[in-house]
C-alpha cells in the first residue's frame, strides 16, 4: 500500500458515517408500523443471516460504546436465554420455510459471559430452528479475560469456527487507564486454544486515541500483537462521545492523545499492518491474503452490514437480543435498547421492535452505489446501469463531477465507463461513499470522523 500522505488525511478528515446501513440509523424511527417492518421478511427467500447480541459484561472498559449490561450475576444470562427463545419463536412465523442459513455471528457484551452449558442451550436453540448451509459461517466475539478452553469447545460444537477479541492495547499504562487489564498471556493463551480447537479465522480488535497512546507505544503494541499472527486485525480510531456515554468521561482524567498523534498512529499501524502481509480491505480492517474477507473483497461478495464487513452478500440479516438491528432488501429494524423494554415486549408476546425504517427506490439504489464502492473499491457504470435499471452517469453526473477533487489528489480514478478507488484512497473510502448520501447535509455533525 501506498504509504499515507498526513496532510491528505488532515484535508478529508472530518465528520461521516461508517455506513453500516444505507440510509444511516439516523434515519430509523418509532414512529413506524412496526408490523410492517416484520411483514416484510415474508417476502423474502434468500439466504439468512443471523445475529444474536449476549450483553452482559462483568465489568465496563471506560472506552467502551456497546450495548452492554453490566453484572456478574450470571443468572442473569437464564433469563436472557428464555427471552432469546421466546423472540426467534414469535419471529419464525414470518420466515418462508426452507431458507438457509449462511451466517451467524455472537456479538456483545460478551458472548462468553454464557457459561459452557448455557452456550449449548444457544446451540440447540439454533439449530432446533435455522438449517445451516454446510459452508455457513459461524463466528462469536469473546473476551479473553473471561474465556476457558470449555467455552471454546461449547462453541465449537455448534459449528463456530471464527472468532475475534478485544486487545485494544497491551500497554499496561493504557490497559489501566481505561479499565481492561489483559495480560499478554491471556491473548496468547486464547489464540492457541482457539488454533488448538479448529477456528479458522482469529480476529484481534485494536483501538488507537486511548489515553497514554503515543506513535511510539502504539508501535510497541504493534510488534507485540503481529506476533500473534491473527488473520485479520480491526483497528478502530476511539470516538470519545461522553455525551453518549458518561463513562468516557473518565477517561479525561488521563491524557488522550492529540489528534495530531492519532493521525500520527494511523499512518504508522496502516505501514506497519501492510508491510508485514495485511492487506487493508478497507474501513479499518487488515487481513492476510489467505483470510476469506480479503478473497472476498477479490470476488467481489464483500458486503457491509451492522457488523462491519461480512462475506457473505445478499442475506437477510435477523437479529436478535437487545439492541440487535435486522435487515431485509427493504427495511431496517432495530430492537429495543433497553432490558426493561425488551423483556417487557416479549413477556406480552410482541417482538421487541423499537423503530426501524423502510427504504425508498432512490434509497436502495444509493445503497447499492455505496456499498459497492465500499467494498470492491470500483463501481463500473454499464454493470450498476443494467443491475439498477438506470442511466448511472447522467442520473448521478452531479456526483461523478463532485468526486473531482479527490481526483487531482488521486484518491479516486474516474474514466467514462468506472470509478475506482485508488490504493491511496482506500483509507478515504467513506470520502467517496459521501458524495453519494443524500441525507447527508442535515446531519454532517453527529457522525465520528472519516479517517
Ligand atoms: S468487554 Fe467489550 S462490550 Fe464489554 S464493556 Fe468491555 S469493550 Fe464493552
Amino acid at each position: 500500500m501506498i504509504k499515507p500522505d498526513l496532510k491528505l488525511i488532515q484535508k478529508y478528515d472530518q465528520p461521516g458515517p461508517r455506513y453500516t446501513s444505507y440510509p444511516t440509523a439516523l434515519s430509523f424511527t418509532d414512529q413506524i408500523d412496526k408490523e410492517a417492518l416484520l411483514e416484510d421478511s415474508k417476502r423474502e427467500t434468500g439466504p439468512l443471516s443471523l445475529y444474536f447480541h449476549i450483553p452482559f459484561c462483568e465489568s465496563l472498559c471506560w472506552f467502551c460504546g456497546c450495548t452492554t449490561v453490566i453484572t456478574t450475576e450470571h443468572e442473569r444470562a437464564k433469563t436472557y436465554l428464555d427471552y432469546l427463545e421466546k423472540e426467534v419463536a414469535l419471529f419464525l412465523p414470518y420466515l418462508q420455510s426452507g431458507r438457509e442459513t449462511v451466517q451467524l455471528h455472537f456479538g456483545g457484551g460478551t458472548p462468553n459471559f454464557l457459561e459452557p452449558d448455557l452456550i449449548r442451550r444457544v446451540g440447540r436453540l439454533i439449530h432446533d430452528n435455522f438449517n445451516f448451509e454446510p459452508d455457513a459461517e459461524l463466528s462469536v466475539e469473546l473476551d479473553p479475560r473471561r474465556l476457558t478452553r470449555d467455552h471454546i469447545k461449547a462453541f465449537a460444537e455448534m459449528g463456530v469456527n471464527r472468532a475475534s477479541f478485544g486487545v485494544q492495547d497491551v500497554n499496561p499504562v493504557v490497559q489501566k487507564a481505561i479499565h481492561r487489564i489483559q495480560p499478554t498471556e491471556m491473548n496468547t493463551r486464547a489464540i492457541q486454544w482457539l488454533r488448538e480447537e479448529g477456528f479458522k479465522s482469529v480476529n484481534l480488535d485494536l483501538i488507537y486515541g486511548l489515553p497514554h497512546q503515543t506513535v511510539e507505544s502504539f508501535g510497541e503494541t504493534l510488534d507485540e500483537v503481529i506476533g500473534y499472527n491473527p488473520d485479520r486485525f480491526a483497528v478502530f480510531s476511539y470516538a470519545h462521545v461522553p455525551s453518549i456515554k458518561p463513562a468516557q468521561k473518565i477517561l479525561e482524567r488521563a491524557i488522550l492523545p492529540s489528534a495530531e498523534t492519532k493521525l500520527e498512529i494511523l499512518t504508522m499501524l496502516t505501514e506497519k499492518l501492510t508491510s508485514n502481509g495485511y492487506i487493508y480491505v478497507g474501513m479499518d480492517h487488515f487481513a492476510k491474503e489467505s483470510d476469506e474477507l480479503t478473497q472476498a473483497q477479490r470476488n467481489k461478495t464483500l458486503q457491509r452490514n451492522f457488523q462491519g464487513y461480512s462475506t457473505k452478500a445478499d442475506s437477510e440479516i435477523c437479529g436478535f437480543g437487545l439492541s440487535s438491528v435486522s435487515q431485509t432488501s427493504n427495511v431496517y429494524r432495530q430492537n429495543y435498547k433497553t432490558s426493561d423494554l425488551y423483556t417487557q415486549s416479549l413477556a406480552d408476546g410482541i417482538l421487541p421492535v423499537q423503530r426501524g425504517y423502510i427504504l425508498t427506490e432512490e434509497d436502495r439504489i444509493r445503497r447499492e452505489i455505496i456499498m459497492r464502492l465500499m467494498c470492491h473499491l470500483t463501481l463500473d457504470f454499464e454493470e450498476v446501469s443494467e443491475e439498477l435499471n438506470i442511466d448511472f452517469p447522467s442520473r448521478f453526473s452531479h456526483e461523478i463531477a463532485s468526486l473531482r477533487e479527490m481526483e487531482k489528489d488521486e484518491l479516486v480514478e474516474v474514466t467514462a465507463e468506472n470509478i475506482t478507488i485508488t490504493e491511496r484512497g482506500r483509507l478515504f473510502i467513506r470520502n467517496v461513499a459521501m458524495c453519494f448520501d443524500a441525507y447527508l447535509q442535515k446531519r454532517e455533525t453527529r457522525y465520528s470522523r472519516t479517517i
